[in-house]
């Protein structure tokens, strides 16, 4: 079967970012939607990929988002709904507000965008079978939130309860650690239990590689030569890869003149050309051998098969 690679980027606004690490909102600026957008798909077109950009449908209200979204319609790739508010507690919410995250979210992205909305990405990777049963009731042809990965776990859990014992209390929250048992492959989940394989909604789970995710930070981190043997380990391993990038992959707090105190952010401080360096040559590494495909063109076979073009 035919390998086939699909890559996805978060329109996660600086703002979410000031959030997490208890930065006051209103220094926030609109970089990952002005500079990182336009970097992001020149550095696809020079690599044929078509890819998805999860948005934040509240980020619309921002001048220019929606020509933005546009822009990367015209050039071929897919929108997909990062919700209204981006709020991590989603699972937490009442039926009506979880309601209005998603079916919004979808609603005002389709109308901005001119084109139809059908993945949904959640906040945090927190998902639940109340919001999953939302997700596919509110016109949505798949989930792409799933992220089995222990160290990732591990890591935000530590940083939340620090945040909290600091007395600046993160809004992101920690989520199920059943996550972790998730299938590693795209798969049906159960509609009463999303992290196990049933008859429901397909469920594309960010593809990790031996403990090894394929996340843009992730291949900052182990930088260019890491991060091609992460891709290609991810390659060898599985037919099908997800990649996941983020808008700030591409932004840096010195070249961009982002607020200072986003150097708690670790990855913003690498220079931008090197990151995109690594990302070119993992990318490179993953699609060699490999078709490009955007998730809303990935079809799920009968549970137990993978997936096909
Ligand atoms: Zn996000």
């Amino acid at each position: 079967m035919a390998r086939t690679v699909s890559v996805g980027v978060d329109i996660d606004a600086l703002v979410h970012y000031h959030r997490i690490h208890g930065l006051p909102e209103g220094r926030a600026s609109n970089a990952a939607w002005r500079d990182a957008l336009p970097r992001f798909s020149e550095m696809f077109e020079a690599l044929g990929v078509k890819a998805t950009f999860y948005a934040v449908a509240a980020d619309l209200a921002i001048p220019g988002n929606a020509d933005r979204l546009r822009a990367l319609v015209a050039q071929g790739h897919e929108i997909g709904n990062h919700t209204l508010n981006h709020r991590y507690d989603l699972t937490r919410m009442t039926a009506d507000e979880r309601v209005v995250e998603v079916g919004q979210g979808r609603y005002r992205l389709e109308h901005a965008a001119e084109a139809e909305v059908v993945g949904f990405r959640a906040p945090g990777y927190n998902v639940n079978a109340d919001l999953l049963r939302d997700v596919a009731a509110t016109g949505h042809t798949y989930d792409t939130s799933v992220f089995p990965c222990a160290p990732y776990y591990g890591v935000k859990a530590g940083v939340i309860g620090l945040l909290g014992a600091l007395g600046r209390p993160s809004q992101s929250i920690v989520g199920t650690p059943r996550v972790l048992f998730a299938p590693r492959a795209p798969y049906r989940m159960d509609p009463n239990e999303p992290h196990t394989r049933g008859d429901g909604l397909p469920e594309f789970p960010v593809t990790v590689a031996a403990g090894l995710p394929m996340l843009g930070h992730a291949f900052t981190a182990l930088g260019r030569r890491g991060a091609v043997a992460a891709a290609q380990l991810a390659a060898r391993l599985h037919d099908h890869v997800t990649v996941e990038f983020h808008a700030a992959d591409l932004l840096s707090l010195d070249e961009d003149r982002l607020e200072p105190a986003l150097a708690a952010q670790r990855d913003l401080r690498v220079p931008l050309a090197r990151k995109r360096e690594t990302f070119e040559a993992a990318l490179r590494a993953l699609l060699d051998g490999a078709t490009c495909v955007r998730l809303c063109d990935l079809r799920l076979g009968p549970p137990n098969e993978g997936a096909r073009a």
